[in-house]
């Protein structure tokens, strides 16, 4: 092995999904980069295996698809959703190049990413602890100490130092990355591998307050996990795990609970206990931030290895790019993504749903990882994505939109949100504003007036449409200026909605958009519609939220 040198363009800290592929991408663009893990090289970790679209999408894109098939891992061509007795299979269409998904070991695609990191021309070294950072005067991260197994520490000098390590990840905590969003929820899982499960593709299951899951894996084996919300661990798998496995089981679906009793264990059940999801600030003089170190989300969306592997893109692109405000457009684009996914994990996370408002939550998640692979398959990044070249920041800084958390939207750009009403919403719209009509309390009064039941007030309804501007799109810092609102139906506590927005004009001298606006009730009745104008407050300072 060659000596290490004392100085790199880039050393990245953790050698999975996000390093190993940050470490490639920059290497095989001509940096000089070291990539360092403690633990061994080709060794498990806690994670099941079902990578999306986007995810498959950015494997093949680096050449790295064949290999991960050449492992053995099969092709899966159809996901099916079980919410109680309903049974939703929707077949893989081919799409963005990508025709079927696949679930790898983390033994075999976190090694393709090492081995290609490698090849690309990084040295990785593993059984490598990072136990500090070396600083500047300045308070600027200057480069890495190493335990390399020596007496002393080795310091090690870079330009850059990307912390890909994890959820837990040091090189955040050293830097103080300040910690802007944190998920309400967060669930408890176990899963173990099993031979002898039928091959057909991946199945998710749902009953309320639990969670199951069987994703097809390499040497023929199924990845086979339950889930259940974070309060409930202890309950469940203390002192048996194997027992609280069979039992979630049975209670998301019998015929799955009778396929496992007949098939065979391979190895140990694992649990995992919960966390909660957080979005972090990912970049700093000298540091930087990559996959679950600056981003995680409750693993039942099955959602962060691919989110690892999009921000490895991301973030290589901005590195490359070089300067703050190609790291600010990183920045900005990761949480521009990770949004609309993070709120609909939470919900998910939360266990407080109905089979109704699972299936509409899954719903919304199937947009978002649209929008994830269409940005990602786009040739070239678009303006809000393309990391800045320094010569351009006049032009940034001139530009409205750019000092905007989510950046300028596109003309025709649609977002939605989905939620079931409730008596809570009801009591706390009164709270908040006095409203006791009693079409919204007096049931038998209610009843017998033309809403036939209680109703929600209009404003629990476009209120959603409060968080589809501010959340998603235009996104966060955006402000109704005028609404213009017809309430053509009531909406009945207890009902499912869905509120949309679709971006109709982007003014060009101002963060101000016209939008169209809709809520519909579970039928796909309109109940409010109109118009908005609005206004997107510019809350980006130096690439950090003020
Ligand atoms: C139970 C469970 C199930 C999941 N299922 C899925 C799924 O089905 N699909 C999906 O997409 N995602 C899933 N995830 C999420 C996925 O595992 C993570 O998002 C992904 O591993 C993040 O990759 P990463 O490279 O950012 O971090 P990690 O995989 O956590 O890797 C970080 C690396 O950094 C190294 N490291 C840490 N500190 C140091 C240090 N000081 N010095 C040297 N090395 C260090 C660690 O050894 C580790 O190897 C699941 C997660 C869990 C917990």
């Amino acid at each position: 092995m060659t000596p290490l040198s004392s100085h790199y363009d880039v050393v990245v800290v953790g050698a999975r999904c996000a390093g190993a592929a940050t470490a490639f991408l920059l290497a095989r663009a001509g940096a000089k980069v070291l990539v360092v893990d403690r633990q061994a090289r080709g060794s498990d970790t806690m994670s099941t295996h079902a990578l999306m679209r986007a995810g498959v999408f950015q494997l093949q894109q680096w050449g790295l698809l064949p290999k991960i098939v050449a492992q053995g891992t099969p092709k899966i061509a159809s996901t099916t959703f079980h919410y109680g007795a309903e049974c939703v299979r929707v077949a893989i269409k081919p799409e963005c190049g990508v025709e079927h998904l696949y679930a790898p070991r983390r033994t075999v695609l976190d090694t393709i990413l090492v081995d290609a990191a490698e090849a690309a021309g990084a040295d990785v070294r593993h059984g490598v602890v990072v136990p500090g950072l070396q600083f500047d005067s300045s308070g600027r991260v200057v480069g890495v100490w190493l335990n390399t197994g020596e007496d002393r520490p080795l310091g090690i000098r870079a330009d850059l130092v990307v912390g890909a390590d994890g959820r837990q990840s040091l090189v955040a905590k050293l830097v103080a990355a300040e910690t802007y969003l944190e998920s309400r929820s967060a669930s408890a899982c176990a899963y173990g591998y099993l031979e002898g499960l039928p091959d057909d593709g991946l199945h998710w299951y749902f009953e309320r307050g639990a969670a199951a899951g069987t994703i097809p894996t390499n040497e023929k084996q199924h990845c086979v996990f339950v889930g259940v919300p974070q309060d409930q661990f202890a309950s469940t798998f203390r002192g048996d795990v194997a027992r609280g496995f069979a039992n979630v089981l049975g209670q998301c679906d019998r015929d799955l609970k009778r396929a496992v009793k007949d098939a065979r264990i391979v190895g140990a059940l694992r649990g995992f206990s919960g966390a909660k999801g957080f979005l972090r600030q990912p970049h700093g003089p000298g540091w930087a931030l990559v996959g679950d170190a600056g981003y995680f989300k409750d693993p039942l969306t099955a959602h962060g290895m691919t989110d690892a592997l999009r921000d490895a893109e991301l973030l290589a692109r901005a590195v490359l790019a070089g300067g703050e405000h190609a790291m600010s457009a990183y920045h900005r684009e990761r949480d521009v993504l990770s949004l609309p996914l993070f709120e609909v994990t939470d919900a998910v996370a939360s266990f407080d749903w109905t089979l109704d408002t699972v299936k509409a939550l899954h719903t919304q998640l199937s947009s978002a990882m649209k929008v994830e692979t269409a940005r990602l398959a786009q040739p070239a990044a678009p303006a809000n994505l393309r990391p800045t070249p320094v010569e351009n920041e006049m032009d940034t800084h001139d530009s409205p939109w750019s000092l905007t958390i989510a950046g300028r939207p596109e003309i025709g750009a649609t977002a939605e949100r989905v939620r079931q009403t409730s008596m809570r919403d009801v009591e706390m719209f009164t709270e908040m504003t006095g409203d006791r009509n009693p079409v919204h309390y007096d049931a038998e009064l209610a009843e017998k007036s033309p809403f036939g039941a209680l109703i929600v007030q209009g404003g629990v309804t476009t209120g959603l449409l409060n968080a589809v501007v501010a959340e998603d799109l235009p996104g966060p810092g955006t402000v109704f200026l005028e609404t213009a609102w017809k309430f053509v139906k009531a909406v009945r506590v207890g009902e499912t909605i869905r509120a949309s927005v679709k971006v109709e004009q982007v003014r060009e001298d101002k963060p101000i958009c016209r939008i169209e606006t809709i809520v519909r009730n579970a039928l796909g009745e309109p109940c409010v519609v109109g118009t908005a104008t609005t206004y997107t407050m510019p809350l980006l300072v130096e690439g950090k939220a003020a």
